[in-house]
């Protein structure tokens, strides 16, 4: 199964992506996180990469995929991952589909106001070691400024500054419907009202997820 998770920034996405890899076991591979941890080592594509993360800006499509075909050939993605950040594009749909078009996928797009996405990214805190996903207001880690999960520090990502959240929302609203129409014209594609809270949204997710394994035989 590959579950792909459609939203703005802000959205929930990669919380809920936590959530799928806690209860399912399958691993959440979220491009942005790859992203910043090559920015982070400074590695040769790191540098290529950096100013247009800072602006929020799309980076190339090449790019992108190489790091998720290195990652999904891994061992532990066999029975199936989560992509959030992936794809943003058609192009990189389509390039995903040639890459693995057995697979069974089920995408999850996230309906979010701008007003909520300004509040929840104005108080988040990422791991950049696990890509964990914190905020001050309603999701606290237990350890002040720590990752829950692997004990890291947390961080307040660079392109969380309002300006930069407008044109990341922009960006993504110019580009997100001929996504939408390719992935409801394959009947794979559900809703998601991102303004929940997040054990609901979860609850909506876990009802469609559940059906789908269980029709495919895998759950
Ligand atoms: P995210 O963590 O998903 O918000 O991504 C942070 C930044 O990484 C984006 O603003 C882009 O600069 C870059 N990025 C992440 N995923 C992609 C992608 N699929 N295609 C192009 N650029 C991406």
């Amino acid at each position: 199964m590959r579950v792909i998770l459609l939203g703005p920034p802000g959205s929930g996405k990669g919380t809920q992506a936590d959530l799928i890899r806690q209860n399912y076991g399958f691993p959440k591979i979220s491009t942005g996180d790859l992203l910043r941890k090559e920015v982070e080592a400074g590695t040769e594509l790191g540098k290529k990469v950096n100013q247009e993360m800072k602006a929020g800006q799309l980076v190339s499509d090449d790019l992108v995929l190489k790091l998720v075909e290195n990652r999904i050939s891994l061992a532990d993605c066999q029975s199936g991952y989560v992509l959030d950040g992936f794809p943003r594009t058609l192009n990189q749909a389509r390039l995903l589909e040639k890459l693995e078009s057995k697979r069974r996928e089920t995408v999850f797009e996230f309906r979010v106001s701008e007003q909520e996405i300004l509040r929840r990214l104005s108080g988040r805190m990422v791991c950049l070691q696990c890509g964990a996903v914190y905020n001050i207001s309603n999701n606290k880690p237990q350890n002040d400024g720590l990752c829950d999960f692997c004990g890291s520090k947390l961080v307040v990502r660079e392109d969380d500054r309002p300006e930069v959240i407008r044109e990341r929302i922009r960006l993504y609203l110019e580009t997100i419907a001929p996504l939408v129409e390719y992935y409801s014209s394959k009947k794979v594609l559900f809703e998601i009202n991102g303004d929940d809270v997040t054990e609901n949204i979860f609850k909506s997710i876990k009802a469609v997820l559940d059906r789908q394994l269980t029709q495919a035989g895998e759950h």
